[in-house]
């Protein structure tokens, strides 16, 4: 699916109206795009028998949807449709090491995204959103692994949350006591960046000897 229908400034709806650290809001859904497509893993925070529940769990994106999928006996899977939710995802891109402790903080990437998830019933979106999901975390692995049949769907619980109302918030660069009185303390600050990198493929010790990790695999982990 593409992202026509979906407009390219996002809606401030009350939830998602910037209070603090404003100036680190944006409401440019690209931002918002680039922010779930770089990474696969969210968490899904879900009221379930009147207790929040945060659940870490892949998702994939495809512009218009975040697709999540489990078991059909999750609870947080089985609560979530008709429930209002709310889902995060955050990249921690760096340390911000300031001279005061008050000013320490976090560059980051993150995105919230509200809405009431509905279940994937239609076969054909079911099997384009499990693809996604697959896609996200290592593309070119839905067409190299084997494919999922029809009890492995049946025991599979597909959700499908609108991007309508989503927010992202991004920061970067420096600490913000550079130029105020901690500055003369001789106190080193900047940022230590963090930057997550793939290791090289560890074979399944099970795995018959000649079979080699598929390209798409090899390209990303370095072996
Ligand atoms: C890794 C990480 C660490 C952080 N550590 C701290 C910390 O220690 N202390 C701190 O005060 N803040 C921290 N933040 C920022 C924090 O996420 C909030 O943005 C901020 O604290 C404002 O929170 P609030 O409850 O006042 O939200 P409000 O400003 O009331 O939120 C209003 C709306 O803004 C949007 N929004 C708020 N935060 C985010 C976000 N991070 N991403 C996308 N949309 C958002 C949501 O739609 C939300 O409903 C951190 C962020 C990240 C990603």
């Amino acid at each position: 699916m593409n992202n026509d229908q979906l407009p390219s400034v996002l809606p401030e709806t009350d939830r998602t109206r910037h209070r603090r650290l404003r100036e680190q809001g944006s409401l440019d859904r690209a931002q918002l795009d680039a922010v779930l497509e770089a990474g696969f893993v969210c968490h899904l925070g879900v009221v379930v028998d009147g207790v929040p529940m945060v659940v870490p769990t892949v998702y994939g994106s495809d512009g218009r949807h975040l697709y999540f999928h489990g078991s059909v006996a999750s609870r947080s899977l089985v609560a979530s449709p008709g429930a209002a939710v709310c889902v995060t995802v955050t990249h921690v891109d760096g340390l911000v090491l300031a001279r005061s402790v008050f000013e320490h903080g976090v560059n980051y990437r993150s995105a919230m995204v509200y809405g009431v998830p509905r279940l994937v019933t239609d076969p054909e979106e079911k099997l384009a959103g499990l693809r996604r999901l697959t896609e996200q975390a290592t593309p070119g692995q839905w067409d190299y692994a084997r494919q999922p049949n029809r009890k492995e769907l049946a025991a599979t619980a597909l959700l499908a949350l609108s991007l309508e109302e989503a927010s992202v918030k991004i920061r970067t660069g420096a600490p913000d006591d550079g130029d105020g009185p901690d500055a003369a303390l001789g106190i080193w600050a900047g940022v230590l960046p963090l930057k997550p990198t793939w290791g090289a493929p560890e074979a399944d010790p099970l795995l018959p000897a000649g079979i080699a990790p598929p390209p798409h695999i090899t390209a990303r982990g370095g072996a």
